[in-house]
């Protein structure tokens, strides 16, 4: 078979052809594609751009939020760091990434900027179609013999390994836990072997007391476990501030950055450093609100991420977006779409998938949960109101997951993704 008809297996009008060689062979005239959603009546499915999440921790999809303590953030970290020792095989971190993938596909997610504590999900992610960047994490204080060897074997064994499809990236992990001099190696890193780099910045209150004052929860956290902490920097700086007097490279992703300071999101949008933002993981610790429409204003490239399962109830992308627009009334219902979609995807620094004829058949089918019809134009403000689920996957032309009631798309006789 020569690629797929994805209406023709709804018997009706084809207005989307995926080519043989996984990408949009046409998109037909009689389509409303609008180059962003396509219409495929008489089914009530409609096609638009898969998800990207730009930030999450595959390999912490089975310690589940609800078991944590919710007394705090540094509470949260030290119970989180409890589990994850007490659960920590090689093989279950390859199952929770497996298990978190799978959850991802199922509702929409394409691409992802995953975090990888753990060394174990780099191989998981080759059993999956998704696509994305491996970022391993980096913690501490020093850069050790064992760090600096792991990523040396990690860049002759991941580069170029998959194509374009999954590629390596590094993550020192936050200020207040990664030292100046880690982080000046890890940027300097990203640079030398061109990759992506990315970290937490202002996440939260404890954090900025700890970086101010050595003081809070954080500092009381450290001092319990005995554990060195040396921020680099001026005491008196934010801490993308501090973090931006270390070099990062353009394309840095800046997860959370609840407290950015406009000066920060000036800098952001100056440096092409993406802002990254989690609403349900936000949500759950209780931390401030990031001020996205303020970045969209000042230039800066905004992107969706769903964190872990440690803080987040599920990965389901179609939450974040309903979370997200609870919380906030200025940005238009499209701009909340592109952060989920292209957003993630150029901040993940991969080809667009926007449902235009020669660009890779990336994309899913979705239909309204209450079964009412749904116009191509109209489904942004419904999308945004948790109106739409995802009933298949698209990625490179593959079905990657399709809903049980659907026709059989046809995706084993595509090629696999390249
Ligand atoms: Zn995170």
């Amino acid at each position: 078979m020569a690629g797929a008809c994805v209406a023709g297996a709804f018997r009706g009008p084809c207005g989307l052809a995926v080519a043989a060689d996984g990408r949009i062979g046409r998109v037909a005239a009689h389509a409303a594609g609008h180059g962003r959603a396509i219409d495929l009546r008489p089914s009530r499915c409609i096609a638009i751009p898969a998800f990207a999440n730009a930030h999450v921790h595959l390999d912490l999809s089975s310690i589940p939020a609800e078991s944590l303590p919710r007394s705090g953030f540094a509470d949260w970290i030290e119970g989180l760091v409890a589990a994850r020792n007490a659960s920590g095989s090689a093989a279950g971190f390859e199952r929770a990434v497996i298990r978190g993938a799978e959850e991802l596909l199922r509702h929409g997610c394409a691409a992802i900027g995953d975090i990888d504590s753990t060394g174990a999900a780099w191989a998981a992610l080759r059993r999956t179609p998704l696509e994305g960047v491996v970022f391993r994490e980096w913690l501490g204080a020093t850069v050790g013999p064992a760090l600096a060897a792991a990523n040396a074997a990690a860049l002759a064994e991941r580069s170029g390994a998959e194509g374009d499809r999954l590629r390596w990236g590094i993550s020192p992990h936050a200020p207040y836990s990664t030292s100046a001099e880690v982080y000046a190696t890890a940027f300097a890193s990203a640079r030398q072997h061109g990759v992506l780099v990315t970290s937490h910045v202002a996440e939260s209150r404890e954090e900025e007391a700890y970086l101010r004052e050595r003081a809070g929860p954080l500092a009381e956290l450290f001092r319990r476990w005995n554990v060195e902490r040396r921020p680099g920097g001026d005491d008196a700086l934010s801490p993308l501030s501090r973090l931006a007097s270390l070099g990062p490279p353009r394309g840095f992703l800046v997860v959370h950055g609840n407290l950015l300071p406009a000066a920060d999101l000036d800098a952001c949008a100056r440096n092409g450093w993406p802002l990254v933002h989690c609403p349900r993981s936000r949500e759950w610790f209780g931390h401030p609100s990031p001020p996205l429409a303020e970045a969209a204003r000042r230039g800066v490239l905004l992107a969706l991420g769903t964190d872990s399962r440690a803080s987040n109830p599920s990965l389901d992308p179609w939450q974040e977006l309903a979370t997200w627009r609870r919380h906030d009334r200025e940005l238009a219902d499209r701009a909340l779409i592109a952060a989920a979609t292209r957003g993630g995807r150029a901040a993940l620094q991969l080809p667009p998938a926007e449902l235009r004829d020669g660009e890779w058949a990336t994309f899913q089918l979705v239909e309204p949960v209450d079964g009412a019809d749904l116009g191509a134009d109209e489904w942004p403000a419904v999308a945004v109101r948790g109106g739409l689920r995802t009933v298949a996957l698209f990625i490179r032309g593959r079905v990657a997951w399709q809903a049980a009631h659907l026709p059989s798309l046809g995706g084993a006789d595509l090629p696999p993704p390249g």
